[in-house]
Protein backbone atom coordinates (compact mmCIF):
# COMPACT_ATOMS: atom_id res chain seq x y z
CA UNK A 1 0.00 0.00 0.00
CA UNK A 2 1.00 3.68 -0.95
CA UNK A 3 -0.05 6.89 -1.32
CA UNK A 4 0.38 8.47 -4.78
CA UNK A 5 1.61 11.98 -5.38
CA UNK A 6 0.85 13.92 -8.92
CA UNK A 7 3.30 16.97 -8.91
CA UNK A 8 2.98 20.08 -11.49
CA UNK A 9 2.42 16.74 -14.38
CA UNK A 10 1.74 18.00 -18.29
CA UNK A 11 1.38 16.00 -20.93
CA UNK A 12 1.13 16.82 -24.47
CA UNK A 13 0.88 15.25 -28.27
CA UNK A 14 2.63 17.30 -30.66
CA UNK A 15 1.12 20.79 -30.24
CA UNK A 16 -1.94 19.56 -28.86
CA UNK A 17 -1.56 20.21 -24.76
CA UNK A 18 -3.93 17.43 -22.96
CA UNK A 19 -3.12 17.92 -19.40
CA UNK A 20 -1.90 21.34 -18.17
CA UNK A 21 -0.85 21.31 -15.16
CA UNK A 22 -2.45 18.70 -12.84
CA UNK A 23 -1.16 18.13 -9.10
CA UNK A 24 -3.21 15.48 -6.95
CA UNK A 25 -2.38 13.51 -3.70
CA UNK A 26 -3.92 10.26 -3.16
CA UNK A 27 -4.20 8.85 0.11
CA UNK A 28 -2.53 5.69 1.37
CA UNK A 29 -5.39 3.47 1.52
CA UNK A 30 -7.64 5.58 0.03
CA UNK A 31 -10.33 5.53 -3.47
CA UNK A 32 -9.85 8.14 -5.04
CA UNK A 33 -11.93 8.79 -8.23
CA UNK A 34 -10.95 10.64 -11.72
CA UNK A 35 -14.48 11.82 -13.00
CA UNK A 36 -15.22 13.82 -16.40
CA UNK A 37 -16.87 13.62 -19.72
CA UNK A 38 -15.31 11.42 -22.09
CA UNK A 39 -11.70 13.10 -23.91
CA UNK A 40 -11.28 15.17 -20.61
CA UNK A 41 -7.94 13.36 -20.17
CA UNK A 42 -8.77 10.73 -17.34
CA UNK A 43 -7.12 8.28 -19.65
CA UNK A 44 -4.17 10.29 -20.13
CA UNK A 45 -3.44 10.67 -16.81
CA UNK A 46 -4.24 6.76 -15.37
CA UNK A 47 -1.61 5.68 -18.36
CA UNK A 48 1.14 8.24 -16.64
CA UNK A 49 0.44 6.69 -13.49
CA UNK A 50 0.77 3.02 -15.20
CA UNK A 51 3.65 4.26 -16.86
CA UNK A 52 2.03 3.19 -20.62
CA UNK A 53 2.60 7.02 -21.70
CA UNK A 54 5.21 9.20 -21.25
CA UNK A 55 4.87 12.24 -18.89
CA UNK A 56 5.85 16.04 -20.81
CA UNK A 57 6.92 17.37 -17.13
CA UNK A 58 6.37 16.93 -13.61
CA UNK A 59 6.64 13.91 -10.96
CA UNK A 60 5.07 11.26 -10.38
CA UNK A 61 5.56 9.55 -6.59
CA UNK A 62 4.35 6.13 -5.05
CA UNK A 63 4.73 6.28 -1.09
CA UNK A 64 8.51 7.27 -1.17
CA UNK A 65 9.80 5.94 -4.84
CA UNK A 66 10.02 8.56 -7.31
CA UNK A 67 8.52 6.60 -10.20
CA UNK A 68 8.11 9.04 -12.85
CA UNK A 69 10.78 7.73 -15.24
CA UNK A 70 10.65 3.86 -13.63
CA UNK A 71 8.96 1.10 -16.33
CA UNK A 72 5.69 0.10 -15.83
CA UNK A 73 6.65 -3.47 -14.38
CA UNK A 74 8.36 -1.91 -11.48
CA UNK A 75 5.94 0.60 -10.53
CA UNK A 76 4.32 -1.57 -8.34
CA UNK A 77 0.85 -0.82 -9.62
CA UNK A 78 -1.49 -3.01 -11.47
CA UNK A 79 -3.92 -2.15 -14.09
CA UNK A 80 -7.63 -3.00 -14.96
CA UNK A 81 -8.79 -1.94 -18.38
CA UNK A 82 -12.60 -1.33 -19.80
CA UNK A 83 -11.94 -3.72 -22.35
CA UNK A 84 -10.82 -6.85 -20.59
CA UNK A 85 -7.45 -7.59 -22.21
CA UNK A 86 -7.54 -10.58 -21.38
CA UNK A 87 -5.56 -13.20 -23.87
CA UNK A 88 -7.75 -15.34 -25.52
CA UNK A 89 -5.83 -18.78 -26.05
CA UNK A 90 -5.09 -18.62 -22.41
CA UNK A 91 -7.70 -20.17 -19.79
CA UNK A 92 -8.82 -18.39 -16.41
CA UNK A 93 -6.47 -19.87 -14.08
CA UNK A 94 -3.22 -19.26 -17.07
CA UNK A 95 -4.87 -15.13 -17.12
CA UNK A 96 -4.88 -14.65 -13.28
CA UNK A 97 -1.20 -15.90 -12.86
CA UNK A 98 0.12 -14.83 -16.45
CA UNK A 99 2.17 -11.76 -15.00
CA UNK A 100 3.50 -15.05 -11.77
CA UNK A 101 4.25 -16.81 -14.61
CA UNK A 102 6.24 -14.33 -16.59
CA UNK A 103 7.92 -13.48 -13.17
CA UNK A 104 9.14 -16.79 -13.02
CA UNK A 105 7.58 -18.21 -9.41
CA UNK A 106 7.03 -21.63 -8.93
CA UNK A 107 4.30 -23.19 -10.47
CA UNK A 108 3.16 -24.05 -6.96
CA UNK A 109 3.09 -20.91 -5.76
CA UNK A 110 1.09 -19.52 -8.78
CA UNK A 111 -1.60 -21.75 -8.62
CA UNK A 112 -2.14 -21.22 -4.75
CA UNK A 113 -2.26 -17.22 -5.48
CA UNK A 114 -4.41 -17.63 -8.42
CA UNK A 115 -6.87 -20.13 -6.28
CA UNK A 116 -6.73 -17.34 -3.38
CA UNK A 117 -7.57 -14.54 -5.83
CA UNK A 118 -10.46 -17.15 -7.54
CA UNK A 119 -11.65 -17.81 -4.22
CA UNK A 120 -12.10 -13.85 -3.40
CA UNK A 121 -13.88 -13.24 -6.61
CA UNK A 122 -16.07 -16.27 -7.02
CA UNK A 123 -13.86 -17.42 -10.01
CA UNK A 124 -13.63 -20.90 -8.85
CA UNK A 125 -15.79 -22.95 -10.88
CA UNK A 126 -14.52 -21.11 -13.91
CA UNK A 127 -10.70 -21.74 -13.44
CA UNK A 128 -10.63 -24.17 -16.83
CA UNK A 129 -12.46 -21.99 -19.07
CA UNK A 130 -11.06 -20.01 -21.81
CA UNK A 131 -12.52 -15.78 -21.79
CA UNK A 132 -14.71 -16.56 -25.08
CA UNK A 133 -16.78 -19.34 -22.56
CA UNK A 134 -17.32 -16.51 -19.83
CA UNK A 135 -20.02 -13.89 -20.01
CA UNK A 136 -19.05 -9.80 -19.86
CA UNK A 137 -19.26 -9.85 -15.83
CA UNK A 138 -16.88 -12.42 -15.92
CA UNK A 139 -14.22 -11.49 -17.77
CA UNK A 140 -14.43 -8.34 -15.89
CA UNK A 141 -13.89 -10.03 -12.78
CA UNK A 142 -10.80 -12.41 -14.31
CA UNK A 143 -9.43 -9.00 -15.48
CA UNK A 144 -9.46 -7.84 -11.83
CA UNK A 145 -8.32 -10.88 -10.58
CA UNK A 146 -5.45 -10.47 -12.97
CA UNK A 147 -4.71 -7.29 -11.08
CA UNK A 148 -5.23 -8.54 -8.00
CA UNK A 149 -3.14 -11.29 -8.32
CA UNK A 150 0.20 -8.83 -8.27
CA UNK A 151 -0.35 -7.73 -4.94
CA UNK A 152 0.28 -4.06 -6.32
CA UNK A 153 0.60 -0.97 -4.03
CA UNK A 154 -1.85 0.35 -6.30
CA UNK A 155 -4.78 -0.35 -8.20
CA UNK A 156 -5.69 1.98 -11.60
CA UNK A 157 -9.12 1.18 -12.85
CA UNK A 158 -9.85 2.70 -16.69
CA UNK A 159 -13.62 2.50 -16.83
CA UNK A 160 -13.89 -1.14 -15.88
CA UNK A 161 -17.24 -1.40 -15.70
CA UNK A 162 -18.34 0.85 -18.87
CA UNK A 163 -19.00 -2.55 -21.00
CA UNK A 164 -21.66 -4.44 -18.29
CA UNK A 165 -25.23 -3.85 -18.80
CA UNK A 166 -26.67 -1.50 -16.03
CA UNK A 167 -27.77 -4.21 -13.64
CA UNK A 168 -23.80 -5.96 -14.04
CA UNK A 169 -22.68 -2.99 -13.08
CA UNK A 170 -24.16 -2.25 -9.73
CA UNK A 171 -23.49 -5.70 -9.22
CA UNK A 172 -20.11 -5.29 -9.88
CA UNK A 173 -20.02 -1.78 -8.40
CA UNK A 174 -20.91 -3.13 -4.74
CA UNK A 175 -18.07 -5.61 -5.10
CA UNK A 176 -15.82 -2.95 -6.19
CA UNK A 177 -16.78 -1.65 -2.97
CA UNK A 178 -16.40 -4.79 -0.49
CA UNK A 179 -12.89 -5.28 -2.07
CA UNK A 180 -11.60 -2.27 -1.28
CA UNK A 181 -12.81 -2.45 2.41
CA UNK A 182 -11.35 -5.84 2.77
CA UNK A 183 -7.63 -4.96 0.82
CA UNK A 184 -7.07 -1.21 1.86
CA UNK A 185 -5.40 -0.89 -1.49
CA UNK A 186 -4.84 2.83 -3.05
CA UNK A 187 -7.29 2.29 -5.46
CA UNK A 188 -7.28 5.25 -8.41
CA UNK A 189 -10.39 4.63 -10.40
CA UNK A 190 -11.29 6.43 -13.81
CA UNK A 191 -15.14 6.96 -14.59
CA UNK A 192 -17.50 9.20 -16.67
CA UNK A 193 -20.27 8.04 -14.64
CA UNK A 194 -20.89 10.06 -11.90
CA UNK A 195 -22.85 7.53 -9.90
CA UNK A 196 -19.97 5.05 -10.13
CA UNK A 197 -17.50 7.78 -8.47
CA UNK A 198 -19.93 9.03 -6.08
CA UNK A 199 -21.22 5.66 -4.43
CA UNK A 200 -17.11 4.26 -4.52
CA UNK A 201 -14.72 7.26 -3.94
CA UNK A 202 -13.49 8.36 -0.72
CA UNK A 203 -12.86 12.13 -2.95
CA UNK A 204 -13.43 12.48 -6.12
CA UNK A 205 -11.23 14.79 -8.66
CA UNK A 206 -13.56 16.10 -11.30
CA UNK A 207 -11.27 16.80 -14.58
CA UNK A 208 -12.81 19.30 -16.73
CA UNK A 209 -10.41 19.53 -20.32
CA UNK A 210 -7.32 17.99 -18.67
CA UNK A 211 -7.66 20.36 -15.55
CA UNK A 212 -9.02 20.01 -11.94
CA UNK A 213 -12.23 21.45 -11.26
CA UNK A 214 -12.92 20.58 -8.39
CA UNK A 215 -11.34 17.74 -5.30
CA UNK A 216 -13.25 16.75 -2.24
CA UNK A 217 -15.38 13.77 -0.67
CA UNK A 218 -18.74 13.03 -2.56
CA UNK A 219 -21.28 14.89 -0.60
CA UNK A 220 -19.18 18.55 -0.37
CA UNK A 221 -19.07 18.09 -4.32
CA UNK A 222 -22.73 17.67 -4.49
CA UNK A 223 -23.91 20.27 -1.87
CA UNK A 224 -21.49 22.55 -2.15
CA UNK A 225 -19.72 22.64 -6.05
CA UNK A 226 -17.25 25.38 -6.78
CA UNK A 227 -18.53 26.04 -9.81
CA UNK A 228 -21.18 25.57 -12.58
CA UNK A 229 -19.42 22.53 -14.20
CA UNK A 230 -19.64 20.65 -11.26
CA UNK A 231 -22.88 21.72 -10.02
CA UNK A 232 -24.15 19.98 -13.33
CA UNK A 233 -22.14 17.17 -13.73
CA UNK A 234 -22.73 16.02 -10.10
CA UNK A 235 -26.18 14.82 -9.68
CA UNK A 236 -28.93 13.09 -11.77
CA UNK A 237 -31.23 14.13 -13.51
CA UNK A 238 -29.31 17.32 -13.31
CA UNK A 239 -29.10 20.46 -11.19
CA UNK A 240 -31.74 23.05 -12.91
CA UNK A 241 -29.83 26.27 -14.20
CA UNK A 242 -31.92 29.64 -14.41
CA UNK A 243 -30.65 32.97 -15.98
CA UNK A 244 -31.53 35.53 -12.92
CA UNK A 245 -30.67 38.91 -11.26
CA UNK A 246 -28.42 39.07 -8.03
CA UNK A 247 -28.60 42.47 -5.87
CA UNK A 248 -26.91 42.43 -3.17
CA UNK A 249 -27.06 45.47 -0.46
CA UNK A 250 -26.71 45.71 3.08
CA UNK A 251 -29.43 43.61 3.66
CA UNK A 252 -28.18 40.94 2.48
CA UNK A 253 -28.20 38.89 -1.03
CA UNK A 254 -31.37 38.25 -2.73
CA UNK A 255 -31.65 36.53 -6.19
CA UNK A 256 -35.01 37.33 -8.78
CA UNK A 257 -36.04 35.48 -11.22
CA UNK A 258 -39.07 36.86 -13.51
CA UNK A 259 -41.20 38.83 -10.82
CA UNK A 260 -39.80 36.39 -8.18
CA UNK A 261 -37.61 36.90 -5.34
CA UNK A 262 -35.31 34.86 -3.31
CA UNK A 263 -33.49 35.55 0.07
CA UNK A 264 -30.25 33.55 -0.42
CA UNK A 265 -29.31 32.09 3.04
CA UNK A 266 -26.01 33.69 4.97
CA UNK A 267 -24.11 31.04 3.37
CA UNK A 268 -24.09 32.59 0.05
CA UNK A 269 -21.04 34.84 -0.32
CA UNK A 270 -21.46 38.26 -0.91
CA UNK A 271 -19.00 39.90 -2.85
CA UNK A 272 -20.33 43.21 -4.54
CA UNK A 273 -22.75 45.74 -4.03
CA UNK A 274 -25.42 46.26 -7.13
CA UNK A 275 -27.07 44.11 -9.70
CA UNK A 276 -25.27 41.01 -11.42
CA UNK A 277 -26.64 39.18 -14.33
CA UNK A 278 -26.39 35.25 -12.60
CA UNK A 279 -27.38 32.21 -12.66
CA UNK A 280 -29.57 30.81 -10.04
CA UNK A 281 -29.09 26.65 -9.79
CA UNK A 282 -31.49 24.55 -7.84
CA UNK A 283 -31.62 20.79 -7.58
CA UNK A 284 -34.83 18.53 -8.99
CA UNK A 285 -35.06 17.40 -5.38
CA UNK A 286 -35.26 21.23 -4.04
CA UNK A 287 -38.54 22.37 -6.24
CA UNK A 288 -41.51 21.49 -5.08
CA UNK A 289 -44.52 21.27 -7.04
CA UNK A 290 -47.91 23.50 -5.64
CA UNK A 291 -50.75 24.86 -7.35
CA UNK A 292 -50.52 27.53 -9.95
CA UNK A 293 -49.99 30.60 -8.34
CA UNK A 294 -48.76 29.54 -5.40
CA UNK A 295 -45.29 29.43 -6.07
CA UNK A 296 -42.54 31.61 -7.20
CA UNK A 297 -42.93 30.30 -10.78
CA UNK A 298 -45.59 29.26 -13.00
CA UNK A 299 -45.49 26.84 -15.36
CA UNK A 300 -46.87 23.64 -17.53
CA UNK A 301 -45.99 20.32 -17.40
CA UNK A 302 -44.60 18.67 -20.02
CA UNK A 303 -43.41 14.75 -19.29
CA UNK A 304 -43.93 12.87 -16.41
CA UNK A 305 -41.40 9.87 -15.55
CA UNK A 306 -42.92 7.83 -12.98
CA UNK A 307 -40.48 5.52 -11.52
CA UNK A 308 -42.10 4.07 -8.45
CA UNK A 309 -40.04 5.75 -5.36
CA UNK A 310 -39.82 9.17 -7.05
CA UNK A 311 -41.07 10.98 -10.16
CA UNK A 312 -39.37 12.95 -12.50
CA UNK A 313 -41.32 16.15 -13.92
CA UNK A 314 -40.02 18.04 -16.57
CA UNK A 315 -42.05 21.94 -16.54
CA UNK A 316 -42.21 23.52 -19.02
CA UNK A 317 -41.65 28.07 -17.58
CA UNK A 318 -40.65 31.13 -18.83
CA UNK A 319 -37.32 31.05 -17.43
CA UNK A 320 -36.78 27.20 -18.75
CA UNK A 321 -36.99 24.00 -18.75
CA UNK A 322 -37.52 22.75 -14.97
CA UNK A 323 -36.75 19.09 -13.94
CA UNK A 324 -38.69 18.79 -10.62
CA UNK A 325 -37.98 15.45 -8.30
CA UNK A 326 -41.24 14.30 -5.97
CA UNK A 327 -42.94 11.37 -4.46
CA UNK A 328 -45.81 12.90 -4.61
CA UNK A 329 -47.40 13.34 -8.31
CA UNK A 330 -50.04 11.16 -8.36
CA UNK A 331 -52.42 12.23 -10.85
CA UNK A 332 -49.43 14.60 -12.61
CA UNK A 333 -50.41 14.34 -16.51
CA UNK A 334 -48.52 16.32 -19.37
CA UNK A 335 -50.05 19.45 -19.80
CA UNK A 336 -51.02 20.10 -16.06
CA UNK A 337 -50.67 23.55 -14.98
CA UNK A 338 -48.71 23.80 -12.16
CA UNK A 339 -46.82 26.12 -9.68
CA UNK A 340 -43.01 25.70 -8.37
CA UNK A 341 -41.69 26.49 -5.28
CA UNK A 342 -38.06 26.61 -4.75
CA UNK A 343 -35.88 26.29 -1.33
CA UNK A 344 -33.86 29.06 -1.56
CA UNK A 345 -32.03 27.93 1.39
CA UNK A 346 -30.59 24.86 -0.60
CA UNK A 347 -29.97 27.18 -4.41
CA UNK A 348 -26.49 27.87 -6.04
CA UNK A 349 -25.64 30.87 -7.46
CA UNK A 350 -23.02 31.40 -10.43
CA UNK A 351 -21.67 34.59 -11.45
CA UNK A 352 -20.83 35.21 -15.31
CA UNK A 353 -17.67 32.67 -15.12
CA UNK A 354 -19.41 30.45 -13.83
CA UNK A 355 -17.52 30.14 -10.45
CA UNK A 356 -19.96 29.54 -7.20
CA UNK A 357 -20.95 32.40 -4.82
CA UNK A 358 -22.93 29.71 -2.46
CA UNK A 359 -20.01 28.24 0.08
CA UNK A 360 -20.53 25.75 2.88
CA UNK A 361 -21.73 26.96 6.28
P1 LIG B 1 -10.70 10.36 -21.47
O1 LIG B 1 -10.09 9.11 -20.97
O2 LIG B 1 -11.00 11.36 -20.40
O3 LIG B 1 -11.90 10.14 -22.34
P2 LIG B 1 -8.20 10.62 -22.92
O4 LIG B 1 -7.20 10.74 -21.82
O5 LIG B 1 -8.30 9.30 -23.58
O6 LIG B 1 -9.63 11.11 -22.40
O7 LIG B 1 -7.86 11.69 -24.03
C1 LIG B 1 -7.71 13.06 -23.73
C2 LIG B 1 -7.43 13.82 -25.01
O8 LIG B 1 -6.18 13.43 -25.51
C3 LIG B 1 -8.43 13.56 -26.10
O9 LIG B 1 -8.74 14.79 -26.71
C4 LIG B 1 -7.70 12.65 -27.06
O10 LIG B 1 -8.11 12.88 -28.36
C5 LIG B 1 -6.26 13.06 -26.85
N1 LIG B 1 -5.34 11.93 -27.07
C6 LIG B 1 -5.29 10.78 -26.36
N2 LIG B 1 -4.32 9.96 -26.82
C7 LIG B 1 -3.74 10.61 -27.85
C8 LIG B 1 -2.65 10.30 -28.76
N3 LIG B 1 -1.98 9.15 -28.68
N4 LIG B 1 -2.34 11.24 -29.70
C9 LIG B 1 -3.00 12.40 -29.77
N5 LIG B 1 -4.03 12.76 -28.97
C10 LIG B 1 -4.38 11.88 -28.01
MG1 LIG C 1 -10.69 7.13 -21.24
Amino acid sequence: MASVDIKNIKKSYGAVQVIGDLSLSVDDGSFCALLGPSGCGKSTLLRMIAGLEEVSGGSIHIGERDITFEEPAKRKVAMVFQNYALYPHLTVRQNVAFSLSLAGLPKAEQNSRADAVAKMLQLEPLMDRRPAQLSGGQRQRVAIGRALVRDPQVFLFDEPLSNLDALLRVQMRLELAKLHNDLKTTMIYVTHDQVEAMTLADKIVVLDRGEISQVGRPWDLYNTPDNRFVAGFIGSPSMNFLPAQAQSSAAGLSVSIGTATLSLPPRAVQSFIGTQAVELGIRPEDVQLTAPGAGQIDGKSTVVEYLGNTTYAYIDTAHGMITVETSSAAGLTAGTAVGLTLAADKAHVFDASGKAWTKAA
